[in-house]
């Protein structure tokens, strides 16, 4: 319509009429967030052993992914690739948080990389990722150098589900990356609770990173992850922290010896080094390599990966066993009754129980 103030009645400038505003919202960005359909899993397979990232990280999606078709497509990919994995040196490192983990592995993983024919997949286990739905650890933007590197394929923990759900999918992640040509494989996780141990289920050598200057060095490090180290290695050996960090160290060896001997009849060792300023990595990486032709020497590494096969067996057992039940809604809307009636003495959490498994049992034999 045209402007009431450029009638005849009104003198001097006319006013022109205005431009039409865009949409806020973009129109064609629907067409644009419209996802590629997930290749077959033949062709994620084909892609994977050509060492193709793209594909490799898609694969890895549908690994994470909680939707039963993409389970299916990822169990099928895993299949496929599992003749062609094993085939690499899987470290698991963890350490408290602040520890120096993420500097840590940048250093240690340029150091793997030098290595002609080297490639490293970084992978995690943030069992906070359960709680936050954010994960802290296998960030990209935490390892800054290593990042940049087109030999490694570095990668968040997966955040969904419970801390046997996360490591089994950190598991099945490993066999795509051995596949996809990692030879290297760190598997990172927070010194804090359980998840050490579905690490070390994972793993051939398991390295727990320290820091000195807390007075007690021993003290809050769970005995049970110390008996796990392969290798204790005393981060941020650097300008006055040096004396702190070598008592450390002796510490850690006094301690060392009081624990059965492992039975790799590997003796764990205990160095000082600093991730930050770059000081000690080859004598780490040397203690490494030793381990590793120690335990091929004498079958370990072999009897150690068998076992841990199996174990991966009955524990993905357990995790599909318990998210069947907990995700059938029946039992969710029993279970939140039940909850209730535990709660406030109404009910004993025993009968409750039986109750509830009753209940799922019955409805299976049908
Ligand atoms: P993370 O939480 O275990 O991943 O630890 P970060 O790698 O983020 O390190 C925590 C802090 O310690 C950061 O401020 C680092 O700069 C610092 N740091 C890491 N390594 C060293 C080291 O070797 N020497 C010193 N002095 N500081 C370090």
């Amino acid at each position: 319509m045209e402007h009431p103030e450029n009638d005849s009645k009104y003198l001097g400038l006319t006013v022109n009429s205005g431009v039409a505003q865009p949409p806020i919202v973009n129109p064609y960005a629907r067409a644009r967030v419209r996802r590629k359909p997930i290749p077959e899993a033949s062709e994620l397979v084909e892609g994977i052993l050509k060492g193709d990232v793209t594909m490799l990280s898609r694969a890895v999606t549908l690994i994470e992914s909680t939707a039963a078709d993409h389970y299916a497509r990822a169990q099928e990919v895993i299949e496929k690739c599992l003749p062609h994995s094993g085939n690499s040196r899987r470290i698991g490192l963890t350490g408290v948080p602040g520890a120096g983990k993420s500097t840590s592995i940048d250093v240690f993983g340029l150091h793997v990389l030098r290595e002609p024919g080297a490639r490293l997949a970084v992978l995690a286990i943030d069992p906070s990722s359960e709680r936050t739905k954010g994960s802290i650890l296998g960030d990209k933007t935490r390892m800054e150098k290593l990042s940049l590197q087109p030999n490694a394929f570095i990668r968040p923990s997966p955040s969904a589900g419970s801390l046997g759900g996360v490591a089994r999918k950190t598991r099945e992640t490993i066999v795509l990356c051995e596949a996809a040509g990692y030879n290297n494989i760190f598997v990172e996780t927070v010194g804090v609770g359980q998840s050490e141990t579905a690490v070390h289920s994972m793993v051939d050598f398991f390295l727990l990173i320290q820091v000195a200057g807390t007075g007690d060095e021993l003290q809050g490090i769970k005995r049970g992850i110390m008996e796990m180290a392969d290798g204790i290695v005393i981060n941020k050996a650097d300008g006055d922290n040096i004396p702190r960090t070598q008592l450390a160290q002796a510490q850690f060896r006094s301690a060392l010896q009081l624990f059965p001997p492992a039975p790799s009849g590997w003796k764990p060792e205990v160095l000082t080094y600093s991730g930050y300023f770059e000081l000690g990595i080859p004598e780490v990486w040397d203690m490494i390599d030793r381990y590793f032709a120690f335990v091929k020497e004498n079958g370990y590494f072999e009897q150690k990966r068998r076992q841990q096969a199996r174990y991966w067996m009955y524990e993905t057992i357990d995790e599909q066993l318990r998210s069947h039940f907990y995700n059938d809604p029946d039992i969710a809307a029993t279970l939140l009754k039940l909850d209730r009636e535990v709660e406030t003495n109404r009910r004993s959490s025993f009968t409750a129980a039986r109750d509830v498994l009753d209940r799922y049992f019955s409805s299976k034999s049908l």
